[in-house]
């Protein structure tokens, strides 16, 4: 008898994974059973899609290399400095197409959210200036600013990126240390 047969727990195991067997109420008192197409439960084939995926493994010198040249086509289509070129593919996880189609579709705003003057400012005239960290005076030559000319000390420099390098890879989007700027900072 066919119902019979299909309740043995071995069957059954067998059958979950191609489709589930659903036992619904008959009249009588015998069950009835009926295969159900079971999209849901494709964990199987998801395993086996992810196992057959082909991976390329490449060594730093290899990773090094690609970074260099996507920084160059970059730099060239964009005609931007290489270090800016970089900033641009760090946010666009390293792809040249999004940076160009991101850049292309709105470079105002690809500009405003990497950080990305398009006229660097220098630091302001004066032949003294007030660091924005410690408050300090000091000569200009003392001074340093990213591309938005906000001065600051090299000392405070040094503990802002200090600071920075310790705390782990965001130093690579590091920006201005003033609260009300977002310019970028390339170390
Ligand atoms: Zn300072
Ligand atoms: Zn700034």
């Amino acid at each position: 008898m066919i119902c019979m047969t299909l309740t043995t727990p071995s069957l059954l195991m067998m059958t979950s994974t191609v489709a589930r067997l659903r036992r619904t109420p008959n009249d009588g008192d015998a069950a009835d059973y009926e295969f159900i197409d079971n999209d849901s439960d494709d964990s199987d084939d998801r395993i086996s899609h992810r196992s057959q995926k082909n991976y390329t493994v490449l060594n730093e010198a290899d990773i090094h290399l690609r970074q260099e040249d996507n920084m160059k086509k970059i730099s060239s289509i964009l005609s931007i400095s290489n270090v800016a070129a970089a900033l641009l593919l760090r946010h666009y996880n390293w792809s040249v197409s999004k940076v160009n189609d991101e850049w292309f579709a709105n470079e105002e705003k690809v500009r405003r959210i990497v950080g990305l003057l398009e006229e660097p400012r220098g630091l302001p005239s004066g032949k003294e200036l007030t660091c924005g960290i410690c408050f300090e005076v000091f000569p200009c030559d003392n001074m340093s600013s990213a591309a938005c000319g906000h001065p600051f000390c090299v000392t405070c420099w040094q503990g802002y990126i200090g600071t920075a390098i310790n705390d782990g890879p965001g130093c690579l989007m590091l920006r201005c240390p003033d609260p009300s700027c977002s310019v970028s900072v390339k170390i």
